[in-house]
């Protein structure tokens, strides 16, 4: 079973309540053709079986988190009001909902005061944390590692802004000797961190960084879309530790949680350091729906309408899992780090097998062994596609000889990229699924015969 229904019937006794508040008006009641419903509803539902099981444990591909169930029942009743999170006229619960999580991120992060709000996700949370950097910084360069999400780059052509990317150590980490050749240049306005890399999980030295930063002029924005969360986590490298005990030292952070956070996908979230940043978002609407004096979300967005349904969701799931150290959601993401250390381990333990690095997050990298980069991608490709006719799920990714090549040192680079293994652990229950996920993994290797071996 992977389909949870039984909370639906919370769902009904809250729409039940939340019909109490609206007693005094003349009786009417929206008309449904529920046969015509159904019909429908049932040839969606044969629709949507063509799905890998992202929500089963045996699903550990891609970033790929299902939603808590009382983010799922939250954002269902919410769309019997439908709230618009632009202005407190259409959406009043839901912008005061979306204020107070957003403070709980932020306060997460240790800032007590900040300008932030929800968006549609990671991508447009970093365009706005860039458009802020371009204003702050006369429109100077913006740097990321090679290993930084892709979008940076796109959004920087967006922003007429230029960027330039910079190497990355053999753990996939921005290398701060190469940032400083940069900084050198004096031409660098942004430099983005990014903490858990798309690809790897691997989190950019933030230490060193903001040392830099004391010598050179420029602003840092977190982009901790993936792994923002983790800073609640106990079970992380000292070295990772340590950059993010420093994320409060940023100009602006970006965090998703439709990534980590159990939201429906529709949910990321920038945060300025500096509420003063609010300025640059100023704008004469020429209608007059902003009909209060209080802030309307809409007067520090990009976005104009938003789901409200988003923030009720995510303020719903930070009431029942409080963003505490310590608490259960940081205890499951505790867990989904352990599940990725011990995936690790048997890689390691295992001849057939090699590690790209060692996780700080809780993505796994590896590749069966072989002679040559050609084989490695090919045999990365078959056990992918063999494990899933089993029915356990990886992803497989692409990384350059320059990356691997130094941990990889018996490798014949015969050509520039090669294809591994990639296992994103983001569900608590991976870890006491690991031993199966592993039987499954062995299975499907044997099953593809001999794996050739390097002496
Ligand atoms: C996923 C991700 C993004 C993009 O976020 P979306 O929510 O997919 O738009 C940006 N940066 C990092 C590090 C990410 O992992």
């Amino acid at each position: 079973m992977i389909i949870e229904i039984q909370s639906l019937n919370v769902l009904h006794d809250a729409l039940e309540r939340l019909e109490e508040g609206f007693s005094d008006l003349p009786e009417y009641s929206p008309s449904v053709d529920l046969e015509a419903l159904q019909r429908v509803m049932v040839e969606v539902a044969d629709r949507m079986q063509d799905n890998y099981p992202y929500p089963h444990p045996m699903y550990c591909g891609q970033m790929l988190k299902p939603p808590h169930p009382i983010a799922r029942l939250a954002y269902a009743l919410a769309l019997w009001i439908n709230p618009n999170n632009h202005a407190l006229d259409g959406g009043r619960a839901s912008s005061v909902m979306e204020k107070e999580a957003v403070a709980e991120i932020a306060g997460m992060f240790g800032w007590e005061t900040h300008m932030g709000h929800l968006c549609s996700g990671g991508t447009m949370a970093n365009l706005e944390a860039l458009w802020i950097a371009g204003n702050l910084t006369s429109r100077k360069k913006v740097v990321a590692s090679k290993q930084a999400h892709y979008t940076h780059e796109r959004i920087c052509g967006v922003l007429g802004l230029e960027f330039e990317s910079v190497p990355c150590d053999s753990r996939a980490r921005m290398d701060p000797v190469a940032l400083k050749a940069r900084l050198d240049n004096g031409d660098v306005g942004t430099v983005v961190v990014t903490m858990g890399t798309t690809a790897t999980g691997s989190v950019d030295p933030l230490p060193e960084i903001l040392k830099l930063r004391s010598q050179y002029d420029f602003r840092i924005h977190a982009d901790a879309a993936y792994g923002g969360f983790f800073k609640l986590v106990d079970n992380l490298d000292p070295e990772t530790l340590s950059a993010f005990e420093c994320i409060h030292e940023v100009d602006s952070i970006v965090v998703d949680p439709h990534k980590h956070g159990l939201q429906p996908y529709g949910c990321g979230c920038v945060l300025f350091k500096d509420p003063a940043v609010g300025r640059f978002y100023k704008h004469d609407s020429p209608y007059t729906y902003f009909s209060s004096k209080e802030l309307h979300l809409g007067e520090i967005s990009l976005e104009c309408s938003r789901p409200g349904a988003s923030a009720v969701a995510l303020w719903a799931t930070q009431r029942l899992l409080p963003l505490v150290p310590k608490g259960q959601f940081a205890n499951d993401l505790g867990k989904s780090r352990k599940a990725a250390i011990r995936l690790h381990e048997m890689i390691q333990d295992d001849p057939r097998f090699m590690a790209a690095m060692a996780p700080e997050l809780d993505i796994v990298v590896w590749a069966p062994k072989a002679k040559r980069a050609s084989e490695i991608s090919s045999l990365s490709k078959a056990i992918f596609e063999e494990s899933a006719a089993q029915g356990l799920h990886f992803a497989i990714a692409s990384f350059s000889a320059s990356l691997l090549k130094h941990q990889w040192s018996d490798i014949e680079w015969d050509q520039q990229d090669v294809t591994c293994l990639r296992s994103c652990l983001m569900k608590p229950e991976h870890l006491d699924w690991i031993e199966r996920i592993w039987q499954a993994l062995d299975k499907a290797t044997k099953t593809l015969g001999k794996t050739p071996i390097i002496e």
